[in-house]
């Protein structure tokens, strides 16, 4: 399947949707927006309806900081503050249909830690093998960040992926680094689908 990228995947048995911080500081207007971030979230939500059809397990991970977090400007990380624990900036996005029984995972939520994985100080893959897990279909904020760092962990962890490239949005810090974070995610064995008919 890996040879024949944009083709679609369908779900099945030991699959789950995985979706990465789709939370309002990271969507236009948010404090820490990621361009077009708010696109992913239709496209999240016609994998949702798909895999609760299907009766396949969702999962949602959010940044969920504590005041004073370790990445914020003030302290001397990269970022302005976002995603403070129980605010409206750390909330999933308005428009995302999480199902009743979608696992949410919360992670960086300890003032001297940071965490772009989903995996990173959470009991996620320990979920995941408890529910008979053994792929995940991976979208979400963002690519170049908490996206190819949660799928580097789950490929390392054993777990297939396969990386929706419609339903995922990069920062650019620099110019490049989403298309850079997507290839190396496909290099280490991401399976993309979804690109066929995305503009850019
Ligand atoms: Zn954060």
């Amino acid at each position: 399947m890996a040879e024949n990228p944009g083709h679609s995947e369908a779900p099945g048995p030991g699959d789950a949707l995985l979706i990465v911080d789709v939370q309002n500081d990271f969507l236009p207007g948010g404090s820490l927006a990621v361009p077009e971030g708010d696109r992913v979230v239709p496209v999240l939500n016609r994998y949702i309806r798909d895999f609760t059809a299907a009766g396949l397990p969702v999962y949602a991970t959010r940044d969920w900081h504590p005041e004073g977090h370790c990445s914020f400007a003030a302290q001397g990380g990269p970022w302005p503050p976002h995603c403070r624990a129980g605010t409206r900036g750390a909330a999933f996005a308005p428009g995302l249909k999480l199902p009743e029984g979608a696992v949410v995972i919360s992670k960086a939520d300890t003032v001297e830690k940071d965490a772009y994985s989903g995996f990173q100080g959470t009991d996620l893959a320990e979920r995941l093998q408890a529910a008979g897990v053994r792929r995940l279909f991976v979208g979400g904020l963002a690519t170049d960040y908490c996206v190819l760092n949660t799928v580097r962990d789950a490929l390392a962890a054993g777990f297939g992926v396969v990386l929706l490239e419609d339903a995922i949005r990069a920062v650019d810090v620099k110019p490049g680094d989403g298309a850079r974070a997507e290839a190396e995610m496909v290099r280490a064995g991401a399976v993309p689908v979804g690109r066929e008919g995305r503009a850019g």
